[in-house]
């Protein structure tokens, strides 16, 4: 009988678990019934940008995180596909930090031009799976959310690709509830535009702070603090802003803080980082991790240790997207089409248990990208996904965290080569600071109105035609 195979979300690991396949089957692989499963009304999961906040058109938890000029906060030639390059794509170089469209359009392509949409359910909740030890095969249930109608499929193997940054970890604080201003977590941030002016406090102090920080920076804000819990991020941050240790209490618009000072603020983010949830999994199946660059129960940071026909892409903390969401969906479709032999229980353990204790003894963010590009090159040995130089993409993510050092504003004008093509990356026509339209057509066509003229004085002629296809 043929494989039936489930995958549950379509966002970037989803979307790779069905080039998987594609791959496979264009060198003449038997592959298996597929269905996908997205309970939006597209694919593209965080990238698919929605203005809506809570609770989306069908009453579900609104998905995305992301918000309006939201830029990659990585080189993108950290997360390059080795099967589908930027220049393939472009046609011609692009810089390192695209906005959000701009790789949007990139990852739908890849996918598109396979007609791999034919696969994808939108508009599809996962509800519930249930496991029939006897028979070996799931049962899942799904809710086409537009007719409000439930049915049940059986596969033999399922995949949940439906990411770990969409709900929400909101701690309380001694009297926030009597805080006059907004005070909202960062999944519902949509645009700093309305904080111009305004004494910001945002607590946290990981990616989504530095960011949103930074937005509301660049729109105008009158003062920005971090309130940390274990560490300041510590960069060289613009005169208005500053880094305090964690709230003690609210009174009114007054935050108190650890340290005994205090101040008054406009509004409040709490940028508290979010939970793996899963609440169409029974406990048995669902992994219950922080975010972290490895899960435990997890055989290759993929495979569910309880059941081996369970398979989890992106369950760990990020460093490499795009690309190790490939190696993982490369690797899930070989354990699936059986090309790959899992070890025995005891042995998978023991491999689980050697990558806890290599990331439990990392100390740096140095170490910490190195960790995942030992784990990439692990997995990448078991698959035929094609090779790239991992080192070199180690390189990239150090220098890149240098220049955060350096230059918090200015780390997103800095251009890298790409590892899979060895293109180097084009100026873009504005600084990321000037930079206030975050559209596909306004990056691949050119300046505007808003063009920070100094930067485009240094551009060539070449350079400031950074157009599309
Ligand atoms: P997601 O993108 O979260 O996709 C999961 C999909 O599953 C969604 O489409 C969702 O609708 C669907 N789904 C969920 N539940 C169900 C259900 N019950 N039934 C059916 N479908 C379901 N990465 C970068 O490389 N660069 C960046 O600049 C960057 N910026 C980011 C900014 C923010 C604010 C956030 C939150 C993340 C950012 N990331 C960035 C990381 C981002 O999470 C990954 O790039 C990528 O989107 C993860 O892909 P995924 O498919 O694993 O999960
Ligand atoms: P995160 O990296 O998991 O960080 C969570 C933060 O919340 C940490 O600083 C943590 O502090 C803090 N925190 C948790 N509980 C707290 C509490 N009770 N009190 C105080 N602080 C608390 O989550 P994230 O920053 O939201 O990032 C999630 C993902 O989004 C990342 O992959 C990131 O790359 C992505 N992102 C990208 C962009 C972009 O520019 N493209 C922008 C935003 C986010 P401790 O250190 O003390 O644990």
């Amino acid at each position: 009988m043929t494989l039936r195979v489930g995958i549950i979300g379509a966002g970037p690991s989803g979307m790779a678990q069905l080039r998987a396949f594609e791959s496979a089957r264009k060198l003449g692989a038997e592959i298996p019934e597929i269905m996908c499963f997205e309970k939006q009304p597209d694919w593209g999961g965080q990238w698919n940008y929605t203005w809506r906040t809570g609770l989306d058109e069908f009453g579900e938890p609104v998905h995305s995180s992301m918000y309006r000029h939201l830029w990659s906060n990585g080189p993108k030639e950290c997360l390059e596909f080795a099967d589908y390059t930027f220049d393939e794509h472009f046609g011609q170089p692009i810089s390192s930090f695209p906005p959000r469209a701009v790789l949007f359009d990139y990852i739908q392509a890849r996918v598109a031009k396979s007609d791999l949409r034919r696969y994808v359910r939108f508009n599809t909740a996962a509800r519930w799976v249930d496991y029939n030890e006897q028979m070996q095969e799931f049962t899942l249930t799904v809710e086409d959310l537009a007719t409000q109608t439930t049915e049940t499929h059986v596969f033999d193997k399922i995949v949940v690709a439906t990411g770990h940054f969409s709900t929400p970890n909101v701690p309380a604080f001694e009297g926030i509830e009597t805080f006059p201003g907004p005070v909202r977590h960062a999944h519902d941030f949509r645009g700093a535009e309305n904080l111009a002016g305004q004494d910001l406090l945002l607590i946290g102090s990981s990616y989504s702070a530095e960011d949103i920080g930074m937005q509301a920076h660049k729109m105008g804000a009158k003062s920005i603090t971090f309130s940390y819990r274990t560490a300041p991020m510590g960069f060289g941050w613009p005169e208005s802003v500053e880094e305090r240790p964690l709230v003690s209490r609210f009174d009114g618009r007054t935050a108190h803080f650890a340290d005994g000072t205090s101040k008054d603020f406009d509004a409040v983010i709490l940028c508290t980082g979010y939970k793996h949830k899963y609440p169409f999994l029974p406990d048995t199946l669902s992994l219950k991790s922080r975010n972290v660059l490895y899960p435990g129960n997890l055989y290759k940071g993929v495979v569910w240790q309880g059941n081996t026909s369970l398979f989890y892409l992106g369950a760990q903390d990020q460093y490499y997207t795009f690309n190790m969401f490939d190696v993982q969906a490369w690797f899930a479709r070989d354990v699936m089409l059986g090309r790959t032999a899992l070890p025995s229980f005891e042995a998978r353990e023991a491999d689980v248990r050697d990558w806890l204790q290599r990331f439990a003894a990392l100390s740096t963010h140095d170490d910490e990208a190195d960790f995942q590009t030992a784990y990439l090159k692990d997995l990448m040995s078991h698959t035929d996904y094609p090779a790239f130089d991992l080192d070199a993409v180690a390189v990239l993510f150090k220098q890149w965290m240098k220049d955060k050092e350096e230059d918090i504003l200015g780390y997103r004008d800095r251009i890298h080569r790409s590892v899979m093509t060895g293109t180097m990356a084009v100026n873009h026509h504005t600084r990321w600071l000037n930079a206030m339209d975050d559209s596909l057509e306004r990056y691949l066509h050119g300046p505007s109105e808003d063009v920070d003229t100094g930067t485009l004085a240094m551009l060539t002629e070449g350079e400031r035609q950074v157009s599309g296809r």
